[in-house]
C-alpha cells in the first residue's frame, strides 16, 4: 500500500478549507459556524469517496455522517458544499453523492479502518490560524501509518505522512516535482531552556492548570511555550519543532477523546521516533471504535517522557 490517493485527497480537502476561508468567512462573520460546517463536510467527502476508490472494502471512522448532512444543513450551505465539490474534483455532485461518501464504510468492520477529522481546530480555522485535516489508519485495531494537512505551517503549508515506521514532510502546496517529501525524526533536545512545548488553545480542552504544575516539578517551568490550535501540535513534535504536547483532562471534565483527534497525529510522532501514550504511561488505544479509553495525552521526543510522565503522575495522583 501507498499513500499516494490519500495525500492527494488531504491537499483537494485543504483547498476546500482555503476556498471557504477566502468566499465564506467574509460573508458569514462573527462566530457563525457554517464556513466550518461547509468545510467539515466537503473535506471528508473528498477523502472518503478517495477511500471508496483506492481502498473499497475498507472500514472508516469519521466526524460527519450523511443524516446529518441531510437534516442539519441549510439548503444554502448545501447548495455551496455542492459547488464546491463540484469545482475541487472536477465531476457534477450531486446532494445522493455527499450522502454516500460520508457514509461510505462507515460502521463496517474491516482489517483496514482509515479514522478522518475533516477539519481539527475549529477555532483556528476561523481566525485563518492553525487547523489540520487528519486521517490516520488501523489495522487490526493497531495504529499504522495517516497523513495530515496542515496549511498554516510552515511556508504554504506542510503535508505530513506515516508509512511502514517512518515519517515524512513535504510541501503542502506548489508543482508536483518540487514536492519532495524528506523524512522526519523527533528531536533529541533534553535541556530544558531548550526545549518547545505545545498544548492546545482553548482553556476549556485541557487543564492549564495542571500543565503548568507538571513544567514546574519536571523542571520545565523555563522552556518556552506555544499554544496552538488543532493536532499540527502533533506533527510539531513529529518534526522536532516542538519537544512535548501535553494533554491533561480538567478536573471538572471527564471527557472522552475522539479516535479522530489524534490517529493521525499519533502515528506521526511514533513513526518518527517519539513516544505517544495515556497519562498512565500506557499505549493510546484505537481499537474501540469512536472514542479512545485514554484520559490524556503524552507525546514527547522520547529522551524526555519519563521525566514529564513522572510528574504528571504526581499531579495527577493529588487529583
Ligand atoms: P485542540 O485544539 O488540540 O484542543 O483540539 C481540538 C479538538 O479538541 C476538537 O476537535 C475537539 O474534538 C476536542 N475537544 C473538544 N472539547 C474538548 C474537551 N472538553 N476536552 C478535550 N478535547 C476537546
Ligand atoms: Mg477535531
Amino acid at each position: 500500500m501507498n499513500l499516494e490517493a490519500i495525500k492527494q485527497a488531504v491537499r483537494q480537502a485543504t483547498r476546500l478549507c482555503s476556498e471557504v476561508q477566502r468566499k465564506h468567512l467574509v460573508s458569514s462573520a462573527k462566530g457563525d459556524r457554517s464556513p466550518v460546517t461547509i468545510a467539515d463536510y466537503g473535506a471528508q467527502a473528498i477523502i472518503s469517496r478517495a477511500i471508496s476508490i483506492a481502498y473499497p472494502d475498507d472500514a472508516i471512522i469519521a466526524e460527519e455522517q450523511g443524516e446529518q448532512f441531510l437534516s442539519l444543513v441549510t439548503d444554502e450551505q448545501r447548495v455551496r458544499i455542492l459547488k464546491l465539490l463540484t469545482n475541487r474534483l472536477d465531476v457534477n455532485v450531486t446532494q445522493q453523492d455527499v450522502v454516500r461518501w460520508l457514509d461510505h464504510g462507515q460502521g463496517h468492520d474491516a482489517v483496514r479502518t482509515w479514522i478522518i477529522d475533516p477539519v481539527d481546530g475549529t477555532k483556528g480555522f476561523l481566525r485563518l490560524a492553525h487547523y489540520a485535516i487528519g486521517v490516520g489508519y488501523t489495522e487490526n485495531g493497531k495504529l499504522k501509518g495517516g497523513v495530515m494537512g496542515t496549511p498554516g505551517y510552515r511556508d504554504g503549508g506542510a503535508l505530513f505522512f506515516a508509512l511502514d515506521g517512518k515519517a515524512y514532510c513535504e510541501p503542502l502546496n506548489g508543482a508536483e516535482a518540487e514536492r519532495i517529501a524528506e523524512q522526519i525524526h523527533v528531536s533529541s533536545r533534553t535541556v530544558p531552556e531548550e526545549l518547545h512545548i505545545v498544548q492546545s488553545y482553548e482553556k476549556a480542552h485541557t487543564s492549564k492548570s495542571r500543565m503548568q504544575q507538571v513544567r514546574e516539578l519536571a523542571g520545565l517551568d523555563v522552556s518556552i511555550l506555544d499554544d496552538l490550535d488543532s493536532m499540527e501540535k502533533y506533527a510539531r513534535v513529529a518534526c522536532g519543532d516542538a519537544d512535548l504536547y501535553l494533554r491533561l483532562p480538567r478536573e471538572d471534565n471527564p471527557y472522552s477523546h475522539n479516535v479522530w483527534d489524534h490517529a493521525a497525529g499519533a502515528a506521526l510522532v511514533m513513526a518518527a521516533g517519539g513516544m505517544v501514550t495515556d497519562i498512565d504511561g500506557s499505549p493510546l488505544d484505537f481499537s474501540t471504535g469512536d472514542k479512545l479509553p485514554n484520559k490524556g495525552m503524552i507525546v514527547s521526543n522520547g529522551h524526555i517522557h519519563e521525566r514529564v510522565l513522572t510528574a504528571v503522575q504526581e499531579v495527577m495522583g493529588e487529583g
